[in-house]
């Protein structure tokens, strides 16, 4: 890896993608920090320039607006001719358990998987045609899983389609998050078999867990030479924000598995899930 490899984060300017991006700028690697506000993005990437890590650029992006992706695009394209990583770490987490309000699942749907899934739709055609493949790297979280000791869908028919490759598409995907969305606005979401904790925010990973699946299934079609690897990961509980800062481990180790991810040598591994730099289930 070289300052030739270009890295985009997204919700770089704090928190675990913070790190990322600092992380993967130790590497070398050249790396873009974006931030749905572009002075407190210019803030946090003067902190890494400033700590040496001079090949880190900064650019406004909000995961949630279309043409803010848009202008990134051309952007990126105008000035890095494309990117070879991509980390789609911007996230939301906003209702508690007790207390469900629509409006708030519906922007953490939003945010966490059609956010991700619109950036990962304009960033394809930019992605660098390489040997090693361009990477992307979905941070999402073991509360998406479909058999999670913890936190399991008991939706048993669903829950085998998303588990059979064969039948993984993306309108079944969208059409879970939006039957989810509408039982929470009718309020009869609760006896519906959806993961009981941080319910809103579970299935938006759960989905972002199925769609890399999906994605690695699609990508890998392409011929050799413009090969994608798509892969998401469970960072830990991490002391950030999200949590109210009251994670079991720092954002240095949270940010860990996603520059291990997307670094790793020249190996064809893409579709799997991963915590603390090992295979978990989905
Ligand atoms: P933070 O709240 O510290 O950071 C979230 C980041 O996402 C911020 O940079 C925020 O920007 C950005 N963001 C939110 N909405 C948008 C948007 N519409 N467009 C662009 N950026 C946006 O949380 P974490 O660092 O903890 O979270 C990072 C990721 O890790 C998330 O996907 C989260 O779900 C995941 N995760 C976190 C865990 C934890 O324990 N902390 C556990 C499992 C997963 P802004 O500063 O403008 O708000």
């Amino acid at each position: 890896w070289s300052k030739e490899t270009v890295a985009v984060v997204t919700g770089g300017n704090r928190g675990i993608g913070f790190d990322i991006c600092r992380q993967l700028a130790d590497h070398g690697v050249t790396v873009v920090l974006t931030s749905r506000d572009t002075g407190v993005g210019v803030e946090s990437a003067k902190v890494l320039q400033e700590g040496g890590l001079t090949e880190v650029a900064c650019h406004q992006l909000d995961i949630l607006d279309p043409s803010s992706i848009n202008q990134f695009a051309e952007w990126l394209k105008e000035n890095y001719g494309g990117l070879d990583i991509l980390v789609n770490n911007a996230g939301v987490s906003l209702n508690q358990d007790n207390n469900y309000q629509y409006e708030n699942a519906r922007k953490v749907i939003e945010t966490n998987y059609y956010g991700t899934k619109r950036m990962i739709e304009a960033m394809i055609p930019l992605m660098k045609p390489s040997a090693a493949g361009a990477r992307i790297v979905n941070v999402t979280s073991r509360l998406g899983r479909l058999n999670g000791k913890r936190n399991r869908l008991e939706n048993d028919a669903l829950r085998e389609q998303l588990s059979d490759e064969e039948s993984l598409t993306e309108e079944l995907i969208d059409g879970m998050v939006s039957t989810f969305l509408q039982q929470i606005e009718d309020n009869n979401w609760r006896s519906e078999g959806w993961p009981q904790k941080y319910t809103d925010y579970s299935v938006s990973k759960l989905a972002v867990n199925a769609y890399t699946r999906f994605l690695a299934r699609k990508f890998s079609e392409r011929p050799e030479g413009e090969k994608i690897y798509v892969n998401c990961y469970c960072p830990g509980w991490v002391k950030t924000a999200l949590t109210g800062y009251a994670g079991s481990v720092s954002v240095e180790q949270g940010a860990d598995t996603a520059v291990w991810i997307a670094l790793f040598p020249d190996q064809a591994i893409t579709g799997k899930f991963f915590a603390e730099r090992r295979e978990i289930n989905f």
